[in-house]
């Protein structure tokens, strides 16, 4: 064995590596997807269509997310069956069901459907969510519409709603760390959201079709393109303020070091939390972060910092991505 062997270290990275081998590459869509037709960025869904394998790839903590929510998924849907077993209210049916929209475009695969036991008429289309740290503050459908990756959540149920002609849907939300801990948040069919969805649709596949991006609109908003996996495409034009540069040499070396130590987890961390110590006084207050976003450099590189719509100062702002070089070619992750 190997003196620089740590069995931590080689767990660790190996966990990761498996969650990216679980993970589909990325690729070019065939149709525009349901569960992204709510995106408000034309632009971002015609790249999918045109240029989606050469979208940057998740990285391997999104993976494992994403890997966590297909088990949920998975437990979850057995509960279902069993709480309506249970309670003799309904059925569970059309699991996975696959969704197609010929005329739009338009495709998916829907979780199930409720049925009521006793009629066996359609009570809803369901779609179940893995839900962290939002779970608790996640309970109507105005809250759902005021979380942008929710927000994509109504425009997934809105398009299933039409491809299925069932006018009532819900999201079963499931805590992640209790899967006996679930809530339904219902909504009917919402006509004006689905002719809006019906209209990007339309508009994506005339671009599509005519092959000239121009013709599907980019959003240009930081909120989306900051963290947009197409945005080294696309180039949108967007203009983020600076929030200031750190000149203080411990600060350089810690972050550079942190470069240089990513792969060694704890190490890295400490290096972080010497770096974060300079960050919170040279952001500033909080008060006002809410909703936007700055940059931050020490030395030669540069983090973005986003406002949160929390309440805490605490809690206001969140930094949203790895530190990267100044720069670099590489796009923000
Ligand atoms: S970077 Fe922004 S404008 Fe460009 S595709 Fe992504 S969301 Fe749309």
């Amino acid at each position: 064995m190997a003196d620089s062997f740590s069995l931590p270290n080689a767990i660790r990275e190996g966990a990761m590596s498996l969650a990216m081998s679980r993970t589909s590459p990325p690729a070019k869509a065939a149709s525009n997807r349901s569960y992204e037709i709510g995106h408000p960025c034309h632009r971002y869904l015609y790249l999918k269509r045109t240029a989606g394998d050469q979208a940057k790839p998740i990285p391997p903590s999104l993976a494992g997310i994403f890997y966590t929510g297909s088990l949920v998924h998975e437990v979850t849907f057995k509960n279902l069956m069993d709480i309506g077993s249970a309670t003799g209210l309904f059925d569970v049916t059309s699991r996975e069901v696959p969704l197609d929209w010929v005329k739009y475009r338009i495709t998916g695969h829907i979780d199930g459907m409720l049925v009521d036991r006793d009629t066996r008429q359609p009570i809803c289309g369901f779609d179940i969510k893995s839900v962290g740290q939002k779970f608790d503050s996640l309970n109507t459908l105005e809250d759902l519409m005021g979380w942008r990756y929710s927000r994509l959540w109504v425009g997934q149920g809105t398009s299933y709603m039409l491809l299925t002609e069932v006018p009532r849907f819900a999201n079963v939300l499931v805590r992640k760390n209790n899967l006996l801990d679930i809530k339904v948040i219902e909504y009917d069919l919402d006509f004006d959201l689905g002719e809006s969805l019906i209209g990007k649709a339309e508009i994506v596949n005339a671009a599509v079709d005519a092959g000239d991006p121009e013709k599907a609109p980019k959003i240009n908003d930081p909120e989306w393109c900051i963290d947009c996996p197409l945005a080294h495409i696309c180039m949108p034009e967007i203009h983020i303020p600076e929030g200031g540069h750190i000149e203080a040499e411990e600060a350089i070396e810690a972050v550079e070091r942190m470069f240089q130590l990513k792969p060694s987890v704890s190490e890295y961390d400490a290096c972080k939390r010497l770096v974060d110590k300079y960050v919170k006084p040279a952001l500033g207050p909080a008060d006002g972060m809410a909703g936007t976003v700055k940059t931050l450099a020490v030395g030669m590189y540069q983090k973005f910092f986003k406002g949160t719509k929390r309440h805490e100062a605490a809690r206001a702002e969140r930094d949203t991505f790895y530190w990267r070089e100044i720069n670099a070619a590489e796009p923000p992750e």
